[in-house]
């Protein structure tokens, strides 16, 4: 790691800056996109689906209202009361009329002087003042209001739950007479909160003032329990049961998938809260990959971008490279770069005993070149006896811009009689080459020649040593005559 941190660091600090960058603001945005969608939920939509049941329950249970009112209001019914409750029949008739005229489960009137229990199919019951069951009889007794709407269980009807609207009679002097009025089932209940459930996709339900639950979808799980049973809304029971104003709630609490948004709101007519709730998850999931999709590819990008500067840093590093250690006319290696190459070489050839040889060679009379036909020639020159010496070498040979128009070949696992035969081959290449022939800088036959003198390196001799032999033997050569050879023993 610190190594890749010393290679490649610039790299490194510029992919952390990006990922930082990408990770940074894809995050702020997923944070904005979450809070505007919890936000929306919890002020608009939940209200407004709250507000939507509310409505239609006021719609479902004014009718009835209205229906009970009429009963309580009728001169037959009161007249019926005050003349002695005498034929049943014709009262039964008439409840069993108003059943069937409005489609309620149950009709009803009970009679405060007989405490006689009247429903569609004649006398149920007397009612007592200590019975529970009939509790609600003395209550509505003693309102203060005209009626009032509950949720009981239906006596005469299997004891099914019923929201019954319980109307109080008077008589025509305004003295008590009973109260009368019709149950509806709270299957229509149930059938709205299936709609908007499906229609919203939210937990719609009700609980009673002491937070049990009365009323929920199909959807709801297990039926019964209560807000102080429920993991996580337990929570906020009290916020939800302390709230009988007319406005919602916004409420939220933990729940097992994350957090759930909740608008509860108090519905008078049935003594209930009404809840809806919904997880909030369900609708950052497709936000959530949105950004999780922008991650990745901010990702590629990154790995891209960092891909290319990785090629472009090493393709320079390359070039810088080659470029100190070659030599830019003969793109033959340098002196410097041919040092080491030459220790290695020398190093290898003592541990394995082969025989290595050294080659100085200089081209003759150079500087005439130079100043008859002009410096490109001369460039032209070093540049083809390079090629030249490069074709005729063997591919483990290693050939170096010695300086000026002086090369020097290292042949290694080579002897000096073949070496000093290799040389004579490579002299006479040049020689016979016509130097003209591949360039337009001069006119007429070219003809450069060269001398070479050749060394073997000895046990444990200094590098200086050999070159400074080759050297003499190269002097020896130029002494005699040049365009020959020569060895030093
Ligand atoms: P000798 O046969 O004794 O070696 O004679 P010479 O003229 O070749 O020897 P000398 O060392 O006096 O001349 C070498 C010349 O090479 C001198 C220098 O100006 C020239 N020279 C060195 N490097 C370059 C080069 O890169 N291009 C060209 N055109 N000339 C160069
Ligand atoms: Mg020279
Ligand atoms: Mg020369």
């Amino acid at each position: 790691m610190k190594n890749m941190f010393k290679k490649y660091g610039l790299l490194v600090w510029l992919s952390l800056i990006l990922i930082a960058g990408f990770v940074f603001t894809t995050f702020a945005g997923y944070i904005v996109s979450r809070d505007t969608i919890h936000q929306s939920i919890s002020e608009q939509t939940l209200p407004l689906t709250g507000d939507n049941v509310y409505s239609e329950i006021q719609r479902d249970i004014l009718r009835p209202v209205f229906v009970s009112s009429q009963m309580a209001h009728d001169t037959f019914l009161r007249d019926w009361i005050l003349n002695g409750e005498e034929d049943q029949e014709l009262i039964t008739k008439y409840l069993k009329e108003i059943k069937q005229k409005n489609n309620a489960v149950s009709s009803f009137l009970i009679s405060e002087k007989s405490r006689n229990y009247y429903h569609s199919e004649g006398l149920l019951k007397k009612i007592k003042e200590g019975d529970p069951r009939d509790s609600w009889f003395f209550r509505v007794k003693n309102l203060k209001t005209q009626y009032e709407t509950n949720v009981d269980q239906d006596q005469a009807n299997h004891d099914a739950v019923t929201i019954f609207v319980n109307y109080r009679i008077f008589d025509y002097q305004g003295e008590f007479l009973g109260a009368t009025g019709i149950g509806l089932t709270l299957d229509t209940l149930k059938h709205l909160i299936d709609s908007y459930q499906q229609r919203f996709d939210r937990k719609i339900f009700f609980v009673d003032q002491k937070g049990k639950v009365t009323l929920n979808g199909s959807n709801f799980g297990k039926t019964g329990g209560s807000l102080q049973a429920m993991s996580g809304i337990q929570s906020i029971s009290d916020k939800i049961l302390s709230n009988r104003g007319t406005d919602s709630s916004h409420l939220e609490y933990m729940g097992n998938n994350g957090k759930v948004l909740l608008n509860s709101r108090y519905i008078p007519e049935l003594g209930w809260y009404l809840l809806v709730e919904q997880e909030t998850n369900v609708d950052i999931k497709p936000v959530q990959n949105v950004y999780l999709l922008n991650i990745g590819i901010s990702a590629g990008v990154t790995l891209l971008i960092a891909g290319m500067v990785l090629i472009t840093v090493r393709r320079y590093q390359t070039r810088l490279e080659k470029s100190a250690s070659t030599d830019a006319l003969t793109n033959l290696l340098n002196r410097h770069a041919f040092d080491f190459v030459f220790q290695q070489a020398l190093l290898d050839s003592e541990r394995t005993r082969q025989p290595m040889c050294v080659i100085l060679l200089d081209v003759d009379f150079f500087k005439k070149i130079n100043d008859k036909q002009g410096h490109l020639v001369g460039d032209h020159v070093l540049k083809e006896v390079a090629a030249i010496a490069k074709r005729s070498l063997r591919e483990s040979d290693i050939i170096c811009r010695w300086g000026g128009e002086e090369f020097l070949v290292l042949l290694k696992n080579c002897t000096l009689e073949k070496s000093t035969s290799i040389a004579e081959n490579l002299r006479n290449t040049i020689a016979n080459n016509d130097f003209s022939r591949t360039t337009d800088l001069t006119r007429g036959r070219l003809s450069v020649t060269v001398s070479m003198g050749v060394a073997q390196c000895r046990e444990n001799e200094s590098e200086d040593s050999v070159f400074e032999r080759a050297d003499l033997a190269l002097y020896q050569a130029k002494e005699n005559g040049r365009n020959s050879v020569y060895f030093s023993e």
